[in-house]
């Protein structure tokens, strides 16, 4: 019998977690063929998601559970638990039902029809909030055309995957994870399926403004280096103007002698270039900055504590 474990992320969730849980269980048990587990990651949580999830363990032996020693981000979350999962297939899905559960058993049937991943894709954005929306789609539609990989807009973590493909993901060994584009690097033949998005059932969102943009910077830092590229460009267009106006200054200079005022043009010009040079740095910082973030190699994830017998660790 083929082995499927879901996946769940969980960051202060204590308000979903059962909920989630007699939701998934009723799903899965009514799936016949399949022998299903789960593996929840407490990342962190200063609730209580832990002690509901040991709960949750001790009455069900499908039930795993990875505690992180602290919050390490839903990316690590997923990573720790794709690196200890032994299923066949492993599914991706958020503690606070956004990610409806009834769809496994049409992931599971694109599987047998020979795909090595099922992704859900999210039809509408009814449930998120307006502006988050409009700028989610400008991402989007930016981080598509400067990127080597192809980002479905409303793809998010959402998906089964088959072990040839989890395995892939996780020889990503990457510290700074940006799962999207991950996925869609590695490959393999996807099939994509809809669903609405509706609310979460219980709880708050953990994203702030201020974190999703962080996280878009670091998706068009980690699967593109094009802004390093409008660098050199604009260092090109910059110094070829300026020699054609120092062409200029000379010929007008010739003919009509010295011209002592063009204060209003060096200013300009000095603030222009003074500009250009500090953007300049800025990206070549963040290059600089995901560079040595990365050589330092730490674990992406540090486990607490487990009811997995021999969990697997990210020291490298
Ligand atoms: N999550 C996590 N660590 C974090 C933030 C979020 O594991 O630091 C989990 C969270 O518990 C949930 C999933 O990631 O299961 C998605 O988070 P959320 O629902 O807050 O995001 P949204 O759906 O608003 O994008
Ligand atoms: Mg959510």
């Amino acid at each position: 019998m083929k082995k499927v474990d879901l996946i769940v992320p969980c960051y202060n969730e204590g308000e979903v977690v059962n909920m989630f849980f007699d939701a998934a269980k009723k799903v899965t048990d009514r799936i016949n063929g399949y022998e299903f587990g789960f593996i929840f990651v407490d990342d962190g949580s200063i609730d209580n998601t832990l002690e509901l999830l040991k709960a949750i363990a001790d009455k069900n032996n499908c039930v795993k559970y990875i505690s992180f020693s602290r919050n390490f981000g839903k990316e690590s979350g997923m990573y720790a638990g794709l690196k200890n999962t032994k299923a066949d297939y492993a599914v991706i899905l958020d503690a606070d039902l956004q990610h409806p559960p009834e769809l496994i058993e049409q992931m599971l049937k694109a599987m047998e029809e020979g795909y090595d991943c099922c992704a859900a894709n999210r039809a509408t954005r009814d449930g998120d909030p307006a502006l988050r929306t409009f700028f989610t789609r400008c991402f989007y539609r930016f981080v598509n055309k400067i990127s080597e990989v192809d980002m479905p807009d409303g793809a998010g973590d959402f998906r089964m995957m088959n072990r040839a493909m989890i395995n892939a993901v996780i020889a990503m060994s990457e510290v700074q994870r940006f799962s999207k584009g991950i996925f869609s690097w590695v490959g393999f033949k996807t099939k994509w399926i809809d669903f609405e998005n509706v609310e979460r059932a219980a709880g708050q969102t953990k994203w702030s403004f201020w974190k999703l943009f962080k996280y878009a910077l670091d998706g068009i830092t980690a699967f593109s280096t094009f802004p390093l590229r409008i660098v050199s460009y604009l260092g090109v267009l910059v110094s070829g103007s300026a020699f054609i106006y120092l062409v200029y200054i000379i010929i007008k200079t010739l003919i009509a002698g010295k011209d002592v005022p063009g204060y209003a043009s060096t200013i300009t010009l000095m603030l222009f270039i003074g500009g250009i040079i500090i953007m300049s740095c800025g990206i070549l910082g963040e290059y600089v900055s995901k560079i040595y973030m990365e050589v330092k190699n730490r674990p992406v994830y540090i486990i607490g504590s487990t009811n997995i017998e021999e969990p697997e660790n990210d020291y490298r």
